[in-house]
């Protein structure tokens, strides 16, 4: 049986991607519906950088450079863990001739004597990665990425070489077939040693931990201004590689069949192109699979508040009084974690509907100013912005840890505190003690970025959801035949859901109830699916 799924604003399609990897699979092919999505995307602009790589910058100008680089390629991932520490080596990687093991020098990366740590760690990821283990097996066969020539701008960690998106995603996508080159989507995240690894296995990696602006730049133009290769298809996180091609080699986009993007903000970017026509090829909106949003935000958010926390204060969360701004998938997570470490958690709310979920969760529906002056923790988590402002910092207690969760440093007004009658005192990294004259302190995490992506790891499980989506997307796109997607924004259907989520039950040996047929008949639902409608969440 083959798999048919009907686009509701254009024409009946069969999806590639469902038939590859359903037909072995747990789940059976099935009909599915496919909506476009409708958003309204909002007024993100590309920034329009000119580049000059032959320009070195000095070490303080590559600083104030990085002041106008993507917001998307900063705000995340301070620090995120890497444990090989190369700090004292100053010599910028792009001065080094380096080769790997088999004389291959098309990389540039910190040091590629740290591979064998990378592999490690690599090796650790695939562990919790089950999905794209099980997808490697599947393309033992079959290589549905053959030919496929894929530029990718991701985080470089361990499991993302992509969004969050990793070297066991692009290991996978390797042995899907496909020829990869990969640039960071963050200044910051790259584990140095896990791009070594990746070097010292043949793949065309560049990037490390805290390159200037025009090393981001030179990074992303050597993945895909090279000789005799053109890629064909797109894997960003953020848009600054999209956006890239779209400035400077418009003509490639004759031959590359399709973008992936994972983040908010890249999808934006995508909408707005496709609203105003500028879309050259289909694109496929990870960011919004049900799979990515709730377990990226709710589950992740929900073990990485806490590690964030700990690994930067060691603070004690019972007994402890809480105040969580916003109640949206990412609130809830932080909420429902520290109320089982016994703290006393209050929140705030614009939405009655989220608002009235805290009461029936258990928890304080306040306004913020009502307990500024007692809680011992501050975190937001809105997606908004001046969520908390100089007022209320000014009313804080002494000690109190300020910290964000949302995408955007805009939630607390970092900007207020730069002011000259606060002093501002490094503790650690990522810790800044801020103190008022009258020796009142708070506790500034990661000057009010990303917590958990700045300041800990995130659970390498939730980053292999993603990771699967986005290697289905691939395939779907690449595989597509002449005239299936448009020059539009796609989102992946419910059942391509399901299929990622039913890869990760074997690893808690969990068993799926299956619809009788009378009881499919009942629901008016196929037996394999899909059992939400398109608008579930
Ligand atoms: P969401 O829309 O589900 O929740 C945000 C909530 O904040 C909403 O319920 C909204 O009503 C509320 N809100 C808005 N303005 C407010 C204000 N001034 N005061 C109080 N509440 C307000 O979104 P989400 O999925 O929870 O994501 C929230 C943010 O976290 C986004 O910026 C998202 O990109 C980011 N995010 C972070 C991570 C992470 O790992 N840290 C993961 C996923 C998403």
């Amino acid at each position: 049986m083959r798999s048919l799924n009907v686009c509701v604003h254009c024409s009946v399609v069969q999806f590639f991607v469902l038939d590859w990897v359903l037909e072995v699979g747990t789940l059976m092919p099935v009909w599915a519906l496919w909506s476009h999505s409708s958003h309204l995307c909002q007024q993100i602009q590309f920034a329009d950088q000119k580049q000059e790589f032959n320009k070195r910058p000095t070490k303080i100008g590559r600083r104030s450079l990085s002041r106008s680089i993507s917001q998307s390629s900063t705000d995340s991932y301070g620090s995120a863990a890497s444990y090989t520490d190369s700090s004292d080596d100053e010599t910028s990687p792009r001065d080094k001739q380096q080769k790997n093991s088999k004389g291959n020098g098309d990389f540039c990366i910190k040091n590629i004597k740290q591979a064998d740590f990378g592999r490690r760690e690599i090796e650790i990821a695939e562990q919790e990665m089950p999905a794209l283990m099980a997808l490697r097996k599947r393309a033992q066969g079959e290589k549905p990425l053959a030919g496929a020539k894929v530029v990718g701008c991701t985080h470089i960690t361990a499991q993302t070489a992509s969004t969050c998106e990793s070297a066991v995603l692009m290991e996978t996508l390797t042995a899907l077939g496909a020829q990869c080159r990969w640039a960071a989507c963050n200044i910051y995240s790259t584990q140095n040693e896990v791009a070594a690894a990746l070097a010292e296995g043949g793949f065309s990696v560049f990037a490390w931990k805290g390159e200037s602006e025009d090393d981001f730049w030179w990074c992303i133009d050597r993945c895909v201004n090279l000789e005799g290769w053109q890629p064909n298809m797109i894997l960003d996180d953020g848009g600054d590689l999209t956006h890239w091609i779209y400035k400077k080699y418009p003509n490639m986009f004759k031959k590359i069949k399709g973008i992936v993007e994972e983040s908010v903000t890249g999808v934006h970017r995508l909408y707005q192109l496709s609203k105003a026509g500028k879309l050259c090829v289909p694109a496929m909106n990870v960011n919004d699979s049900v799979t990515k949003q709730k377990f990226d935000n709710l589950y992740c958010c929900r073990e990485s508040i806490l590690d964030g926390l700990k690994r930067t204060t060691d603070v004690m969360f019972g007994g402890k009084q809480v105040m969580v701004c916003g109640y949206g998938e990412v609130g809830k997570g932080c909420c429902a974690a520290l109320k089982a470490m016994g703290s006393i958690v209050y929140v705030t709310e614009i939405d009655p509907i989220c608002a009235l979920q805290a009461c029936m969760d258990g928890f304080r529906l306040v306004k913020l100013n009502e307990v500024i002056r007692q809680v011992d923790i501050v975190i937001t988590c809105t997606g908004n912005k001046n969520v908390v402002v100089r007022e209320y910092l000014d009313r804080m207690k002494n000690g109190c840890i300020v910290c964000n969760m949302g995408h955007s440093n805009t939630e607390i007004d970092v900007a207020s505190l730069r002011t000259p009658e606060l002093t501002w005192e490094r503790v650690r990294s990522q810790v800044d003690h801020v103190i008022w004259p009258d020796g009142k302190r708070i506790v500034l995490l990661a000057e009010g970025r990303l917590l958990n992506l700045s300041c800990s790891t995130v659970p390498t499980f939730v980053l292999s959801i993603t990771a699967t989506t986005q290697a289905l997307a691939l395939i779907e796109l690449y595989n597509a035949p002449e005239g299936r997607y448009k020059q539009d924004v796609y989102l992946l259907p419910k059942k391509m859901d399901e299929y990622v989520a039913s890869l990760h039950l074997p690893t808690f040996d969990a068993h799926l109830t299956e619809l009788s047929d009378e009881q499919a008949k009942y629901l008016g639902l196929n037996k394999n699916g899909p059992f939400k409608p398109n608008y579930y969440r």
